[in-house]
């Protein structure tokens, strides 16, 4: 997959992205991952990619020349997506779309913004990753980069807990994960994971996926829907039932 990111701090994005699975997946050739220095694209002396804003007020605004002369010059694979907190909040359905493409561009604003002739014009759409404000699109871009790479067949090592994950098929948080060793400062490890029984760990698991979901995140219980004859067999079975119900009241979702 070929991911074009335009930005004046090249090093920020391309150095975050050459650790861990990602870096695999670009040396792999899985992710082609081109992160374009907007300053090769000015014209003046000082490299500038800034401007005052029309209309006065605070700071400066990235100018639209060497942006669109970058993205001109190097036709980025489409969508082109503008990071700005004003766009849609990027999520994890817009990650396994743009997974499921051949590819897509981000550019990065800094300073006060961008001119709005690039959001506009020049790009596909904005992008946002929270309802906060950042100095610069850089780390967003590395979130969307992440976000989408790992779900690229052959990143992770088990991709059958893709589904099973946060956000994913299920429309559940994950249940919660343990590992060595079984007794750390007196807490232990619930036994239930180490009984060797598979299915009642998936069923103990899909529990506290369930309730985990419901405690923390109501809006996605809601946007599920009711519970289910499984959910409500699997809350029983582990006397979690009676914890949702204290959680919630008798209103169950
Ligand atoms: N003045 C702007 C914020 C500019 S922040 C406003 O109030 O809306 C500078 C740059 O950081 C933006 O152009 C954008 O590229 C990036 N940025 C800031 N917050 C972001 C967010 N929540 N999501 C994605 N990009 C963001």
């Amino acid at each position: 997959m070929q991911i074009d990111v335009y930005t004046i701090f090249p090093d920020l994005v391309d150095g975050f992205c050459w650790f861990s699975l990602l870096g695999k997946a670009r040396l792999e050739g899985i992710v082609d991952l081109r992160v374009h220095d907007v300053r090769d694209w000015t014209t003046d002396r000082h490299r500038s990619v800034d401007a005052t804003p029309y209309g006065g007020g605070a700071g400066m605004v990235l100018r639209p020349e060497p942006l669109y002369a970058a993205v001109e010059a190097t036709q980025p694979r489409r969508p082109l997506y503008l990071l700005g907190p004003g766009g849609p909040t990027f999520s994890q359905s817009m990650a396994a779309e743009l997974a499921g493409g051949a590819g897509f561009g981000l550019v990065c604003g800094r300073y006060e913004g961008v001119d709005g002739r690039v959001a506009d014009d020049l790009c596909d759409g904005e992008l946002s990753i929270g309802d906060y404000v950042l100095a610069g699109g850089e780390v967003a871009a590395c979130v969307v980069v992440e976000a989408v790479s790992r779900l690229l067949p052959g990143v992770m090592g088990n991709s059958e807990s893709a589904g099973q994950e946060s956000f994913g098929a299920a429309g559940l948080l994950e249940h919660p994960q343990y590992t060595r060793p079984v007794d750390f400062r007196g807490l232990a490890v619930p036994e239930v994971l180490r009984s060797g029984d598979h299915s009642r760990v998936a069923r103990w698991r899909h529990a506290m996926a369930v309730l985990r979901t419901a405690e923390r995140r109501p809006d996605l219980m809601k946007a599920r829907g009711p519970l289910d004859e499984h959910d409500l067999d699997c809350l029983r079975e582990f006397d979690l039932l009676r914890r949702l119900e204290d959680q919630l009241g008798p209103g169950l979702p």
